[in-house]
């Protein structure tokens, strides 16, 4: 990776502002699902044990700049600290008096959690006076924070302008699993794409018709596609105004030889709910009052054949409505068999939250190659775009865009390595796209 990390830096003494994702789910004041926490507990520990002080700061929920009692981070502290076995506490706000006098005694190898950054409007509007508050209190910046990289927030861009900033260990991980699907992937390289709907995954699929082999589409998104096909859907999800970029996407596949599988059969119910009547029908015949809501065994059998032999698969989105039981069966069936060929060697991405949560559900996510801890984030990224919260970091060869950052060098004793006359060496996603 051409991004420096919290490997390349000396932090011994030194303040570290940490951008985590601590944008976990709650449930009567404790965290229900501590991955997010989990993951980022490597750049912490590297930090601790480095001898930092280690000064964390995440948002939670959407509070608009307004404190919300239920959006504060203590049950993210009483997790964080069970799990680093040492007591972390958690300001009661992320400016004032009360986190000055923390940040006081805040020694080496500790480590102090802000309050909830979004209970500031500031941190969304990027604003420079709140970036330079949080600036103050570190002499380095670290993004641990892939989920919230496709923001340009105070946090996330902003501060990272006016220290010298680094990937943190998970954001070196993500970015690894993900420029390695784009940039240089082992052939024959698959990807499957559901979740509900199409509109958001336009330009995903663009950019990946241009590396893949074998294209799988599910889910509600592929809905649009069987009517780009003259096929009719019944009640289904489907977006009429996008059936011409389904149609567009089909014939750019054709064009570079991507084979394309879209379901032949089609479970379909009468409404999108638990306990209702469901049957299998062929894809070409779905009666005006039905729902899809998840692929058949046909369908199945023709994706398994299409993904014998791969070594490379990009998985996102579900294949059907998967959150009720009875039309989970393609989804899950998915997720066992992406864990097989993993297993079996095969490189195996899952990004999306639906689909992770899939994966989780069944106990499966340790046996794949990555899990992106990003939704949003790994989306764009799979676009091809440089994401605000990546581009900021120090290039590796210390090159400078010159967005404002100009007098930012490396910290500590690796400053002397970092030519900061050298142009930049821009990791560029589209440069090795020529496949085709
Ligand atoms: P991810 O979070 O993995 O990126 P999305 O958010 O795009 O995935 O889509 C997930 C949602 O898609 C799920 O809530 C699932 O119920 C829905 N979905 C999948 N297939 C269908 C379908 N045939 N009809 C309606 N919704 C569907
Ligand atoms: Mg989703």
């Amino acid at each position: 990776m051409d991004k420096l990390t919290v490997r390349d830096v000396d932090v011994q003494g030194k303040r570290v502002f940490v951008r985590v994702d601590f944008n976990v789910p709650l449930a009567d004041g404790k965290v229900t699902d501590d991955s997010r926490i989990r993951a980022s507990l490597a750049t912490i520990t590297h930090l601790m044990n480095g001898g930092a002080r280690v000064i964390l700061a995440s948002h939670l929920g959407r509070p608009d700049g307004k404190v919300q009692d239920g959006l504060r981070l203590r049950p993210v502290a009483e997790r964080l600290s069970q799990l680093l076995g040492r007591n972390v506490p958690v300001t009661g706000d992320a400016l004032g008096v009360g986190t000055e006098d923390a940040l006081k005694r805040l020694r080496a190898g500790e480590t102090l959690l802000l309050e909830n950054l979004r209970f500031h409007a500031e941190e969304e509007r990027n604003d420079p006076a709140f970036a330079e508050t949080l600036a103050s209190y570190a002499d380095v910046y670290v993004n641990d924070a892939f989920g919230a990289a496709h923001r340009a927030h105070a946090s996330t861009v902003g501060i990272a302008k006016l220290l010298p900033a680094y990937a943190g260990l998970l954001m070196e991980r993500e970015i690894a699993a993900l420029s390695g699907l784009l940039d240089n992937p082992a052939h024959p390289f698959a990807a499957i794409v559901g979740g509900a709907k199409v509109s958001g995954k336009i330009k995903v699929l663009d950019n990946l018709l241009t590396k893949v082999d074998v294209l799988v589409l599910g889910g509600g998104m592929a809905n649009t596609f069987l009517l780009a096909q003259g096929k009719t859907v019944g009640k289904s999800l489907a977006e009429h105004d996008r059936i011409d970029d389904a149609r567009r996407l089909l014939e750019a596949a054709e064009k570079r030889n991507v084979r394309v599988i879209l379901p032949v059969d089609v479970i379909v119910a009468k409404e999108v709910t638990r306990g209702t009547e469901y049957k299998t029908l062929p894809a070409e015949k779905i009666p005006a009052s039905w729902h899809i809501v998840d692929i058949g065994k046909q369908t199945q059998t023709l994706m398994e054949a299409a993904l014998e032999g791969v070594r490379t698969v990009v998985w996102n989105g579900p294949l059907g409505v998967f959150e009720i039981p009875s039309f989970a069966r393609g989804t899950n069936e998915l997720a066992r068999l992406l864990a097989a060929k993993a297993d079996d060697g095969a490189t195996v991405v899952v990004g999306g939250g639906d689909s992770v949560a899939a994966v989780q559900q069944q106990g499966l996510a340790s046996r794949m190659t990555h899990i992106s801890t990003g939704g949003g984030a790994s989306l764009e990224f799979l676009e091809g775009r440089e994401l605000p919260g990546i581009a900021v970091l120090l290039d590796r060869d210390g090159g400078d865009d010159g967005e404002g950052g100009g007098d930012r060098k490396p910290a500590g004793d690796r400053a002397a390595e970092a030519d900061t006359a050298r142009p930049r060496r821009t990791r560029t996603q589209s440069a090795s796209k020529g496949r085709a």
